[in-house]
């Protein structure tokens, strides 16, 4: 796939949030350097010549409810950045932020002390909250918000039903385990308390959101960016329907790894993976996913050079593997990676 003809007109990538929301700044980059323009118009019929339509299938286990306004972290995490709104120093929430509600609602003792929405963001919540209860579904209220931003892509929750990533954790005030949101563990404790379980919370009963299963299987090719495989990706993949339509599509499906060595490279992978039982390594996590050879998931895996050595125990799982740099540190690097990703696909 590196020449213009061949690359594809349809690419699906399941998103969480910043690490996710880089790939796509590099995939939009790489989409632009190849001569293309990205497709957000029709999804019935065909793509246009000289067009690329991405769809991104966003987990929402992060979201959470809070001052009566439906918070969605990772959603608006791409949503913000493919839009130029983001806060590029940290990473998430809006740039030009002012905290003057967060100041208010601590004068009056309310709200959540470890978890902060600023001015600009908390319109976002009210938008979205509102459209919500006027009547629409999240993927409703999401193309609204996604109509200022044009991201580039057509972003979808993965569902539309509510579903919850908690944690079982060891209190460290009280000593007792206790389930909490995933958000608790991860911005109140740093990830840092004993933790022994995690649970995607009424996953079971949820349906994917209009258009995801038909984004899997319409796909050329589906990627897998190197968000984090337990509570991004593996809770996209607990939506009853995802992942049976993943390792049945027609599509190849390439992951790009999270790991480097034997650490994440930002966020909380490691962690989350020792709580799962899976080995914290590149090729630790190709396994978790497995080969659609065998049942499993991917075609083809990407892992930093460093990590080279393990490529021969990845290809004996029966998937394709390349080692390349995968630092994510400017779009024009990121646009070189997922290039790889998709030479991988057409090997
Ligand atoms: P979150 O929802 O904001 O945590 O974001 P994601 O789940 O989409 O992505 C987080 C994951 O991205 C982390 O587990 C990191 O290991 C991975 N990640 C972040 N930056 C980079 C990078 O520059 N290169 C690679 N290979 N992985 C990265
Ligand atoms: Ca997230």
């Amino acid at each position: 796939m590196t020449g213009q003809h061949t690359f594809p007109k349809r690419i699906t990538v399941l998103s969480g949030g910043v690490g996710g929301a880089r790939f796509l700044e590099g995939l939009l980059r790489l989409v632009a350097r190849r001569g293309f323009e990205p497709w957000t118009g029709s999804t019935d019929g065909e793509v246009p010549d000289g067009r690329v339509q991405i769809t991104v299938v966003a987990n929402t286990g992060d979201d959470l409810r809070l001052h009566g306004l439906l918070v969605c972290p990772d959603l608006d995490t791409v949503m913000y950045t493919l839009g130029g709104g983001i806060d590029r120093d940290r990473g998430w929430g809006r740039s030009q932020e002012t905290w003057n509600a967060k100041e208010e609602l601590t004068h009056y003792g309310v709200g959540l002390p470890w978890f902060g929405l600023g001015d600009r963001d908390l319109a976002t919540h009210l938008a979205r909250t509102q459209l919500l209860a006027e009547g629409r579904s999240l993927s409703e209220a999401t193309e609204v918000l996604c109509r200022r931003w044009n991201p580039g892509v057509r972003l979808l929750p993965m569902s539309d039903d509510r579903i919850e990533t908690h944690v079982l954790i060891t209190n460290p005030a009280s000593g007792e385990r206790e389930n909490v949101h995933f958000q608790e563990y991860w911005i109140r404790y740093g990830a840092a308390v004993p933790a022994f379980a995690i649970t995607p919370q009424w996953a079971e009963h949820a349906k994917p959101a209009p258009g995801v299963l038909e984004a899997i299987d319409n796909a050329d090719v589906v990627l897998l960016p190197p968000s984090n495989p337990v509570v991004s990706i593996g809770t996209i993949l607990s939506v009853p329907g995802i992942a049976e339509t993943l390792k049945g599509c027609p599509a190849p499906v390439i992951g790009v790894s999270g790991i480097i060595g034997s650490d994440h490279v930002r966020g909380m992978a490691r962690q989350l993976l020792e709580v799962v039982g899976v080995e914290v390594s590149a090729a630790g996590v190709a396994a978790h996913y497995g080969s659609r050879t065998s049942g499993g998931l991917l075609d083809g895996w990407l892992i930093d050079s460093s990590d080279a050595a393990q490529l021969p125990r990845i290809e004996a799982l029966g998937i394709r593997a390349e080692a390349v740099p995968l630092w994510m540190t400017e779009p024009d690097v990121t646009a070189d990676m997922v290039a790889e990703s998709l030479r991988l696909a057409s090997r």
